[in-house]
């Protein structure tokens, strides 16, 4: 028996994913999401989602809850546990999808395969991993649960600053610990931030030369040791929550022979309609250049990518058109 022909393969159940396929099933297309482990991504380890239109608060695991039924009652088909080791374009132009055990072929796949946060390594940083026991890795979404407290921001990147400037404007006091002297963010942002250190009364305060070295407390963060890279002397400094900015790492290793990633990994795409340079495969969410990183946004491009999935199947050739305020996808 030949094997079936997915019109849709999704890489990763995570928001993108999952909008993706929303859009995919309810347009009748044979849609199928590929997940490592199970439904959910990143937004899955939270208890608490405030910037997600149309719910004050939701957890993580209720809103991927919400959407799994969603996806599945129109005919999208999950596979957790299946982790894609590698992808194939075909003479006939679909593209088989490689998995440990099995193999699938689609006519178009969304690669929705996400981030993960660079981790500090220190001691505690598991163990308060998440932002009721104090530990964050996002001021976006974070940064109100911490009003009126004192926190620490480790980074000193362009999201380390724009981020931590986001913060000052919750918290009591905000110390930044950045492990040099000098910023290499972007000149306007490092003014930015210098200028708001300079005021006077300013919650806003830099440890330089300085790294974070252990996250401690009962239940919850209660202090951080900070150590000085040019004296090695350490201190415990009190507070009640660390907010971790040192960067994304994208989940793309397995997509490196197949399609074109940035310096830092990330999957190059024509940012309007998140087309890759591998044709009738697209791009969504956290794992693209360009992402913002954020819940809605990463559902946004998971939809955009599977209403630019029916151009695609119209006209193959409109893969290698130009950009266009012509053409709209269409329907809903
Ligand atoms: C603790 C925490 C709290 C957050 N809070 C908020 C918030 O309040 N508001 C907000 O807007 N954003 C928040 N974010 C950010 C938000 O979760 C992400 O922007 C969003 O999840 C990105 O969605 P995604 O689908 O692109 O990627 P991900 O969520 O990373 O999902 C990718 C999925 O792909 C799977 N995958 C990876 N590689 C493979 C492979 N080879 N084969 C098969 N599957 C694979 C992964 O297992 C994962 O399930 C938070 C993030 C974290 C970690």
């Amino acid at each position: 028996m030949s094997e079936q022909i997915y019109d849709c393969i999704i890489v990763g159940a995570g928001p993108a994913g999952l909008g993706a396929a929303l859009y995919s099933a309810r347009d009748r297309f044979k849609t199928l999401i590929l997940e490592k482990f199970y439904p959910g991504g990143q937004i899955a380890t939270t208890d608490r989602i405030e910037n997600y239109p149309a719910f004050d608060n939701i957890s993580g695991p209720d809103l991927i809850e919400k959407m799994t039924n969603q996806v599945t009652a129109f005919g999208a088909e999950i596979k957790g546990g299946a982790e894609v080791t590698s992808l194939r374009k075909l003479d006939d132009g679909n593209i088989k999808i490689m998995c440990d055990e099995d193999s699938y072929t689609a006519r178009v796949v969304i690669l929705a395969s996400g981030s993960s946060y660079r981790k500090l390594g220190a001691p505690g940083e598991e163990e308060f991993r998440n932002a009721g026991a104090g530990v964050s890795y996002c001021g976006t979404c974070d940064a109100p649960f911490f009003k009126g407290r004192k926190v620490v921001a480790v980074g000193g990147g362009n999201t380390a600053i724009e981020e931590t400037l986001h913060l000052a404007k919750f918290a009591a006091e905000v110390t930044m610990v950045h492990r040099r002297q000098e910023f290499r963010a972007a000149r306007i942002l490092t003014e930015e931030l210098t200028a708001k250190v300079n005021e006077p009364d300013s919650n806003l305060k830099l440890k330089l030369d300085s790294v974070v070295t252990a996250i401690e407390g009962e239940g919850k963060v209660q202090s951080v040791k900070i150590k000085n890279v040019k004296t090695d002397a350490v201190a415990d400094f009190a507070c009640d929550g660390v907010f971790i900015f040192i960067g994304m790492e994208p989940n793309t290793g397995f997509l490196k022979d197949f399609v074109e990633l940035s310096e830092h990994g990330f999957i190059k795409c024509d940012c309007a309609y998140l087309r890759t340079a591998v044709p009738g495969v697209f791009v969504a969410g956290d794992c693209r250049v360009g992402a913002a990183m954020q819940l809605v946004t990463a559902v946004a491009d998971g939809v955009n990518a599977a209403m630019w999935m029916k151009q695609y199947f119209r006209d193959p050739t409109w893969w290698n058109e130009a950009v266009s305020d012509i053409l709209q996808p269409g329907g809903w």
